[in-house]
């Protein structure tokens, strides 16, 4: 995917995907965390789903570069 998706903030893996769900044909969609299975609430927009879990879970950890 091209979306850039912080890291999970409880695990810290970047494997963050977006999963999608029908529910009566309509799409819903929620951001998971592949590595602990962390995931936020559906919501009717991919792009809200990702503006959600940069606003409410995504944590820059950027503080020691390697
Ligand atoms: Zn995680």
């Amino acid at each position: 995917m091209n979306e850039k998706l912080k890291p999970c903030p409880f695990c810290k893996s970047c494997k963050i995907c977006c999963d999608v769900s029908y529910t009566f044909s309509v799409k819903f969609y929620q951001i998971r965390c592949e590595n602990c299975g962390f995931r936020t609430g559906y919501v009717a927009l991919k792009r809200a789903a990702i503006a959600r879990w940069d606003d409410e879970y995504g944590v820059v950890i950027d503080n020691d570069k390697n």
